[in-house]
């Protein structure tokens, strides 16, 4: 045991950056004019977001040339036109082992490539969950086989003449251990809850993420009283028709869980959750039907016609929490089986905004590169819903704007420009923050600007949906910018450019948040225990103490062994307590604050006596 036994008193609470860790992949990510090039992209984005496995992409380019390839006679011959016709079949009667069957018409000279699970959000390999990947149709006249390629996510579909092929296979969970982060980006099955999506856990020919596709899902052997729910619906016979993306970003999960239907505004959600938790489902139904209520009033779009969230626990609680978005469904992963806190609603409220930012705005090619709309924006208003939705008073937006005002403001990215992050290595947890936090600055910058310039007429929300009025073109920064300048001046747009692009440093505008609320400049701290944070997990002997750190100030020293500690990781504003017994053996328990370096940073607030409350903004 590495680190001796923990106390009850300890909490590790993850960062608030990690509560918000989020990615949304229900996007459309290709271009019309070339799906392959734009699939090729999506894997060097997330591999260069989440972890850096350059060989293996550029492993993988020669297929994509050939995938490419295969892909031009398809766009030369007329039925490519025509969806493509797929139909998944689940067989859900071993737990353990989902076995696949999919039928498809090859219908093309040549083999066809098929694409096993290779990797998503940072978790690489996966085609090791799938195992027995053969043809099940021995039509002598078709005469199919499968042959694998050098790289292990690639097979070939070799027939002698086009017709129906049965190809099945056997889908596990290649990992063990407690659920915990990042584990839920691989496939999921357990006795009671199994959760894949099409990224991770589907075998599929190659296709252009725009290409239309007519697909049946269909699901046997669901165990007595467990749910299934997926993007297409909740009954074991499913359908699909739309393009392919709609599928790679499918979420296909199910087991014994609670459910809720709510009528949000005439149209049915389906909120599902697995596991036993300390509040009742219909505490946060009510809640998810307030925050969906007032994006879709946000977006005037409240004809949606199905949407699903589905809630699981991390069986650790160290996890903190995490979600995606997928097509007309959001998962969520918590730790806290205790709380629905104000973080947990806003992680809620931030998927749910993505179906429209920036799925709702047009295909995007290159998602890192409008990050900082995409996810910034997107967190932007994720409290902005929340307050609208009446599930956070005026002052704790305002509370909640600060923290993420403060975090801009000390995070060492602040000043990188746009090309060194996406430079920089996916481990920098700084790095993939920043667009979040940039954006959201953005867009309280700019939503204060087009207030100002066009005299009250516009909002922030009218450029939103000026951008999805446009959503028939890629949704790139040049037509965020340009669609900007119908509502701010030539030099406001500069401005813009230059704080997303550049890496100036957004400021927060005086008077933004209405007249009773001053931007003054507060003095703020880095996190920083004062000694080397590998002592809390490896031999849990003190090292690396700083001297001056507040740590030092408080007693601790190199050498003492550490029995226990309570930390908000990130939060230099909560004290740390740690229980250390000295090298004489006396115990003893310190507390300080886990303060660095201090900053004069801008914060909102509420000028003494003045009456109207911060002006939230629209
Ligand atoms: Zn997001």
């Amino acid at each position: 045991m590495p680190f001796p036994p923990i106390q009850s008193t300890v909490t590790i609470t993850p960062p608030q950056s990690k509560l918000f860790r989020k990615r949304y992949t229900s996007i459309a990510i290709c271009s019309p004019a070339d799906n392959l090039l734009a699939a090729a992209h999506t894997h060097t984005f997330f591999v260069r977001r989440f972890r850096n496995r350059r060989p293996a992409v550029v492993k993988n380019l020669l297929y994509f040339l050939l995938l490419s390839c295969v892909l031009r006679c398809a766009a030369a011959s007329p039925a490519a036109s025509q969806p493509r016709d797929l139909r998944f079949t689940f067989d859900l009667h071993d737990p353990a082992h989902i076995h696949v069957t999919l039928d498809l018409v090859h219908n093309r000279p040549g083999p066809e490539v098929l694409l096993l699970p290779s990797h998503w959000a940072g978790q690489t390999e996966l085609y090791r969950a799938v195992s027995h990947l053969q043809i099940t149709s021995p039509q002598p006249n078709i005469d199919p086989a499968l042959a694998p390629t050098a790289d292990p996510a690639l097979w070939l579909l070799h027939t002698r003449s086009p017709g129906p092929v049965t190809i099945t296979y056997d889908l596990a969970q290649d990992w063990s251990g407690p659920l915990r982060h990042p584990f839920e980006h691989r496939a999921i099955l357990r006795p009671d809850l199994f959760e894949f999506n099409g990224e991770n856990g589907l075998v599929t020919p190659a296709i252009g993420a725009a290409s239309p596709v007519d697909v049946t899902f269909d699901f046997i052997g669901l165990a007595q009283g467990q749910t299934l729910v997926t993007s297409f619906g909740a009954g074991t016979h499913q359908h699909f028709a739309g393009p392919w993306s709609g599928v790679r970003n499918a979420l296909f999960t199910g087991g014994r869980m609670s459910t809720r239907t709510l009528d949000v505004g005439g149209h049915p959600v389906l909120l599902a959750l697995y596991g036993q938790w300390s509040f009742p489902i219909d505490r946060i139904a009510a809640d998810v039907g307030k925050i969906l209520d007032a994006e879709r009033h946000l977006w005037n779009d409240t004809a949606v016609p199905q949407y699903s969230i589905v809630i699981a626990p991390y069986d650790d609680p160290h996890s903190g929490g995490g979600g995606s978005g997928f097509t007309d469904i959001s998962n969520f992963f918590l730790a806290d089986r205790e709380h629905f806190t104000a973080d947990t609603a806003s992680l809620l409220a931030h998927e749910a905004f993505h179906y429209w930012n920036p799925a709702g705005l047009g295909t995007v090619a290159d998602t890192q590169q409008i990050a900082w709309f995409g996810e910034g924006f997107t967190r932007f208003y994720q409290d902005t819903v929340l307050e609208h939705a009446g599930l956070l008073t005026p002052s704790e937006y305002l509370t909640r704007l600060n923290l993420t005002i403060r975090e801009y403001s000390l995070s060492p990215r602040i000043n990188a420009t746009q090309a060194d992050l996406e430079r920089m290595p996916a481990a920098d947890q700084f790095a993939y923050q920043e667009p979040y936090l940039r954006g959201a600055m953005i867009a309280l910058w700019l939503s204060s600007e087009i207030d100002r310039q066009t005299g009250g007429r516009n909002t922030l929300t009218d450029l939103m949906l000026a951008l999805r009025d446009g959503r028939a073109e890629p949704l790139t920064a040049d037509r965020i910018f340009r669609t900007a300048s119908r509502f701010v001046d030539a030099p406001t747009v500069a401005r813009i450019r230059s704080f997303a692009l550049d890496g100036v440093t957004v400021p927060v505008p005086e008077g933004s948040l209405g007249e009773c609320i001053a931007v003054r400049d507060r003095p703020a701290w880095t996190f920083d225990l004062g000694f080397d944070t590998a002592s809390l997990h490896r031999a849990g002997i003190v090292q690396g103490v700083e001297q001056g750190s507040n740590a030092w100030q408080a007693g601790v020293r190199d050498g003492q062994q550490l029995g226990g500690f309570s930390l908000w990781n990130g939060n230099p504003e909560r004290e740390v307590t740690l229980t250390l017994r000295g090298i004489d053996g006396r115990r003893e328990r310190l507390t300080f604050l886990p303060r660095g370096k201090r900053f004069d940073i801008p914060q909102a607030e509420q000028i003494p006596g003045c009456p109207q409350g911060p002006r939230i903004p629209q």
